[in-house]
């Protein structure tokens, strides 16, 4: 390929990709296989001790992941990526991939339900401990940091709450400290935000919800930067003899990959936690996720719009008490938006609806087009109620934390008709009346 620097509509198509050498197939082939056959002796011992990228085992590597990999890799601007079963298992490897027990991660305390949990629960029973602040000021990482902390971890864009964090200043906190920042960017997505352009080291994805698009499969990625300093001292991991490999050196071995760059976390995640613990992605479900993401930015221009329509309607509405979007010109978040998502701050927001928690109930089992469930980033728009569903496993003393509070109701809109919507959220408002 020339060097010419495709635009995101091109890439999200083309990037990643080689016809298929046997049949030409345009469509990128579904690979549904769990080995490859080596072609002889010598070739087997290389991929066995990764001296050659070629296909082993699909655990660890498989052609169509490989296509969804570099595609969000070039979409991300990053150096690398690594396809896994889900978003929750990209979360707990990126964070397992740099920390020891006794060690600790500095986190915003908005955060998706199943993060909030690894975080407050499960990593404390393994020895990481974890310290959730409020992202609202960039000073509260630096002061929660402590020379064990490891990793700064946070949101684009907050969940339940819908706040945006000032990306730059965090990453000044990290780089400072030595540490990288690790950004979940699902309810951005690249289109929206590229997280390594604003100093951001490590990006995460539940591909569940946007590059997947249609709610048809759970899927995650970690994408690297290829821009930390894993030799700063900290990370003794990367630096020392890997007796899972014969003694090589990940930091030596990765850090410039010809074609690729530094991808030293990714490598290494894949061949720890990938190969050990095994949350492998099916390469049927990188197909879908693939066919999604070749229209991300098309569902993603008309969802954004839709969902700023729908917040202005909330806003001015009788039966809404207060409404968090950040497209909105009195949120907190909204000149940190303006900065750094100029194309819209995404197509989730929430509301609180006149009447608490019984209303709320009402509402939503009133709409018609919206479905109520527990997802995001679907094509068609969904309903759900945080304090009982998605963050429900949170004590109350942690909602409150969260921001989670009982008459929130959170929308994802879809790409559907944007007069059907308002008609659907208008006609609940009046049969959940009274
Ligand atoms: C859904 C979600 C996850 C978890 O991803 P799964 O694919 O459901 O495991 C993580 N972070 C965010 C922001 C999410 O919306």
């Amino acid at each position: 390929m020339s060097a010419r620097p495709f635009g995101f509509d091109t890439l999200q198509l083309h990037a990643g990709q080689t016809p298929d050498p046997t049949t030409g197939a345009q469509a990128v082939p579904i690979y549904q296989t769990a080995s490859f056959v080596f072609k002889d002796f010598a070739s087997a011992e290389a991929i066995a001790a990764v001296e050659d990228f070629g296909f082993e085992y699909s655990r660890v590597g498989n052609p169509t992941n490989d296509v969804l990999e570099r595609r969000i890799a070039a979409l991300e601007g990053g150096t690398g990526a690594l396809a896994l079963g889900s978003g929750s298992a990209a979360t707990a490897y990126a964070i397992l991939n740099i920390t020891h027990a006794g060690e600790e991660v500095v986190a915003a305390k908005t955060l998706y339900g199943g993060s909030f949990s690894l975080f407050a629960n499960t990593l404390p029973r393994h020895g990481v401990r974890t310290t959730l602040v409020d992202s609202a000021n960039p000073e509260n990482f630096a002061a929660a940091i402590t020379e064990r902390t490891r990793a700064i971890f946070v949101e684009t864009i907050g969940n339940p709450d819908i706040n945006i964090v000032d990306f730059e200043a965090v990453a000044r906190v990290a780089e400072q400290n030595g540490i990288p920042l690790i950004i979940d960017n699902t309810f951005a997505t690249p289109y929206l935000f590229r997280p390594f352009d604003y100093g951001a080291n490590v990006v995460v994805h539940s591909a569940t919800k946007y590059i997947g698009g249609h709610g048809t499969s759970i899927g995650g990625l970690i994408v690297d930067g290829g821009n930390f300093d894993w030799s700063n001292g900290k990370f003794p991991d990367f630096t020392t003899p890997d007796p899972a490999y014969g003694g090589f050196i990940h930091w030596d071995k990765w850090r410039d990959v010809p074609g690729a760059g530094n991808i030293v976390f990714v490598m290494k995640a894949r061949l720890h936690y990938l190969r050990d613990l095994g949350a492998c992605l099916s390469p049927f479900n990188a197909f879908l996720l693939l066919q999604g993401l070749e229209t991300l930015s098309l569902r993603l221009e008309r969802e954004v719009a839709s969902t700023q329509r729908i917040a202005e309607h909330l806003a001015s509405h009788a039966e809404v008490e207060w409404v968090s979007y950040p497209g909105l010109a009195d949120n907190p978040s909204h000149a940190l938006a303006r900065k750094y998502l100029p194309r819209g701050p995404g197509a989730i927001l929430s509301f609180g609806i006149r009447g608490g928690l019984e209303r709320a109930k009402k509402f939503i089992e009133s709409l018609e087009l919206f479905s109520f469930l527990a997802n995001v980033g679907d094509s068609r728009s969904l309903v759900v109620h945080p304090a009982t569903i998605t963050h429900s496993q949170l004590t109350k003393e942690e909602q409150i934390l969260a921001g989670v509070r009982p008459e929130q109701i959170r929308l994802s809109i879809g790409t559907e008709n944007i007069d059907d919507l308002l008609w659907d959220l208008d006609q609940a408002f009046s049969r959940s009346a009274g």
